[in-house]
């Protein structure tokens, strides 16, 4: 499970775009596991000697994270990676739909190659029987099925508020002319006598 390697040990891997590893390989040594906000988790990687891989010495900053488990059981490369962040969700999903890989080879005798690249490109489809009725009666891929609602809770005048620094006090006006959704149901209570059947988390239902 080592990826590449790409960067200066190799800048003409197909991961490097301008210079840099679009998967940000080498990785930092970290000691502990750090979130990252916008993409992967950055996995603890202990300071380690490197060893001999083909023609370089590579250490934990080139590792593809994996579980010994699973690589085991299904004797296969397979990354495996937390699953925090929507993007990283996003990203499942695409593995889904994306499709198969696949590659059509030939050998031939003939010194010249008749290459048919569309031909080439029906061969290589490689589709099982439940997708191929699943896309002929053109049933949905994806779909949406409910919203979900973050209600607010919180003490009197403690609604959470954003601000920048130094404009403390317009945000404090602003969220002051505000109502969450914890002050908008109170109110609800005390105008609407019908509200009282409902509990907080089911009103927006009704
Ligand atoms: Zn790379």
């Amino acid at each position: 499970m080592i990826h590449g390697p790409c960067g200066t040990l190799n800048p003409n891997s197909p991961c490097m775009r301008e210079g840099v590893c679009t998967k940000q390989y080498p990785k930092e040594f970290k000691e502990k596991t750090e979130e990252n906000t916008n993409g992967y988790t950055m996995y603890q990687r202990k300071y380690t000697e490197s060893v001999r891989v083909g023609r370089h010495d590579l250490d934990n900053p080139w590792i593809v994270t994996y579980s010994l488990c699973l690589s085991k059981k299904f004797n296969a490369h397979i990354n495996v990676e937390v699953c925090a962040f929507i993007k990283s969700v996003k990203y499942l999903y695409k593995y889904v739909y994306k499709g198969h890989d696949a590659a059509s080879i030939r050998f031939e005798n003939e010194k010249t190659l008749d290459h048919d690249k569309i031909l080439l490109f029906l061969d290589g489809m490689y589709v099982n029987a439940p997708e191929i009725m699943w896309r002929l009666n053109e049933f949905n891929l994806s779909e949406k099925s409910h919203t979900v609602v973050r209600l607010a809770v919180h003490l009197p005048d403690q609604q959470a508020i954003v601000y920048q620094d130094g404009q403390e006090e317009e945000a404090v006006a602003r969220s002051a002319a505000r109502q969450t959704t914890l002050t908008v149901w109170f109110e609800l209570n005390k105008n609407d006598q019908d509200s009282h059947n409902y509990l907080y988390t089911d009103i927006s239902h009704y």
